[in-house]
């Protein structure tokens, strides 16, 4: 377990959620659609918890336009079934964060998926950065089953 604790993306060096939806940061991607990205948290605060970003940038709730924050609550609900299906939690945290003191630490809005169980600690970040080819595997389930769910209800 030598893997390093999160610290914050230096924001000095650009968007990390651009720059993932520029394909120029690695993510373990499940879902990309032309105005949202699905992907696995690098540092997670459960197995499988899951981000949805929309894919221009806006810092929070207060900048982002409602069409996309629609777009990321509409795909919120079959990856929440996706996400039951494949990891069968207990519970499933659906969090958003607006401001350093809320706790936002990536300044472009997201919201966080996170399964949950009974026992475990309800942190919204993770303590270590996971395993790129765990969450790669992961990121493989979870797009199945997410497509799956979206074929099964149209
Ligand atoms: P916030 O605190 O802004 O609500 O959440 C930011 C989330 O982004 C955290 O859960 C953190 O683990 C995650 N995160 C930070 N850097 C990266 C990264 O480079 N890749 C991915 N996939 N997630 C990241
Ligand atoms: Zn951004």
């Amino acid at each position: 377990m030598n893997a390093p604790m999160y610290r914050p993306p230096d924001p000095a060096k650009g968007c990390i959620f651009c720059r993932i939806v520029a394909g120029q940061a690695t993510a373990s991607r499940i879902l990309e659609g032309p105005d949202c990205l699905v992907f696995m948290d690098l540092f997670p605060a459960s197995k499988g918890h899951t981000l949805i970003i929309p894919k221009p940038h806006s810092e929070s709730l207060f900048e982002t336009p409602v069409e996309a924050l629609s777009r990321v609550m509409a795909i919120s609900k079959p990856l929440a079934e996706a996400l039951r299906a494949v990891f069968e939690p207990d519970g499933l945290s659906v969090i958003q964060l607006n401001g350093a003191a809320a706790g936002q630490t990536v300044f472009h809005y997201h919201m966080h998926l996170i399964p949950r169980w009974f026992g475990q600690p309800l942190h919204i970040h993770g303590r270590r950065k996971a395993e790129r080819a765990r969450l790669d595997t992961q990121a493989a389930t979870v797009r199945a089953a997410l497509l799956d769910v979206m074929q099964a209800t149209g």
